[in-house]
């Protein structure tokens, strides 16, 4: 099970990106520090710190952490074209991390790569997915260099290396999509069966319902929802399922369904379905 974990602390210190996002930036942290002590180290730094280099996000094999929001440029490149119009994913890992870590923690990052892809309507290529050492010349991704083409080297990559690196991401980042298209239908429904007879519901007004403060994790146990407005009609932005996590802030009781609330990515609130009040069914669990 994967935790996900959004805390912009860089505070957007590197500025607001202009113009669209081109795709995402695979690095290797090059220590075998968790993903989560990130968020502390880097929550430290002064601006004039944070200078030294950060990405959006660290991931490692238990968890996705999300320092900066991606409308937010970050100085992960080396570079204004890389750190302006790209996203940095950051995977744990140097010669000390396991195997079988490092190959968990990559396939978190494709996982988030897709998202962010995803979300920013962009094709999933060579010229989407990029390397660090494509931008300024460094070792980075150095361990994924190391697994994938057995290039383990303090010289300059050739260019066979480099897209050999980039096709197997390339592949790995387009299987999360498979894997996306089995998932069951998303907007939960009571079944059939236990199904009050139908009765014409006052429309419901967004602005009118309560977001209650509470902080939790919510895992689902189903895909479910996520919206910007929490009503069964509002459109869908995307979905959270088996396996993933969600921290939430506050939650709604709207539309006969209690909605988790959080900033999603993007920077909007979203809204989780997670529970039937009616009848108290619960598409997941809290912590
Ligand atoms: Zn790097």
């Amino acid at each position: 099970m994967v935790k996900v974990i959004n805390k912009s602390v860089c505070r957007g210190v590197a500025g607001k990106r202009i113009g669209n996002v081109k795709g995402v930036v695979i690095h290797n942290t090059w220590d075998n520090n968790t993903a989560e002590s990130h968020i502390e180290r880097l929550g430290k730094m002064s601006n004039k710190q944070l200078e030294d280099g950060f990405a959006q996000y660290y991931v490692d094999g238990q968890t996705i952490v999300r320092v900066e929001d991606t409308f937010n440029k970050a100085w992960h490149t080396a570079n204004t074209e890389g750190n302006a119009y790209y996203i940095g994913i950051e995977v744990r890992g140097n010669r000390q991390t396991s195997k079988e870590e490092f190959e968990k923690a990559e396939q978190n990052a494709f996982k988030q790569a897709y998202e962010d892809l995803k979300y920013y309507k962009l094709p999933i290529n060579r010229d989407t997915v990029r390397l660090h050492c494509e931008f300024t010349a460094t070792e980075c991704p150095k361990r994924s260099l190391i697994e994938h083409c057995g290039y383990d080297s303090i010289h300059k990559q050739p260019q066979a290396v480099i897209d050999k690196l980039k096709d197997y991401f390339i592949a790995q980042i387009k299987k999360c999509g498979n894997t996306e298209t089995v998932k069951p239908p998303v907007t939960p429904k009571p079944p059939a069966a236990i199904k009050p007879p139908a009765k014409p519901k006052p429309p419901v007004k967004p602005q009118g319902v309560k977001r209650v403060a509470e902080k939790g994790t919510f895992y689902p146990n189903t895909t479910v929802a996520i919206k910007h407005t929490p009503t069964i009609k509002a459109k869908q932005e995307a979905t959270l399922g088996k396996g993933e996590s969600v921290i939430y802030d506050s939650y709604v009781k709207s539309d006969g369904y209690v909605w988790v609330s959080y900033i999603r990515n993007n920077g909007k609130r979203g809204y989780a379905c997670s529970r039937d009040v009616k009848t108290g069914k619960a598409f997941g669990t809290f912590k």
